[in-house]
């Protein structure tokens, strides 16, 4: 059962949302009931680019791409 919400994109608002995970050993929030890894979800392990900046979202209807983080609404 998968727990992490896949979102959609705010750009237009397609729910075809790809996340790239960072850096996350246990990724049990993206396993399907089988044990595998949902398709929208890229686990990118440890690796850094430096040269790019870090998106961890991506649309495949738009090709928008975002940080998560940069989503979230300020509770302030
Ligand atoms: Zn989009």
């Amino acid at each position: 059962m998968t727990t992490a919400e896949r979102g959609t994109c705010p750009r237009c608002q397609g729910p075809h949302v790809h996340h790239h995970v960072f850096g996350l050993p246990s990724p049990s929030a993206f396993l399907t009931e089988d044990g595998d890894i949902v398709d929208w979800v890229t686990i990118e392990g440890c690796v850094v680019l430096d040269d790019e900046p870090r998106f961890d979202r991506r649309c495949e209807d738009c090709r928008h791409r975002w940080n998560a983080a940069d989503d979230a609404e300020p509770s302030g």
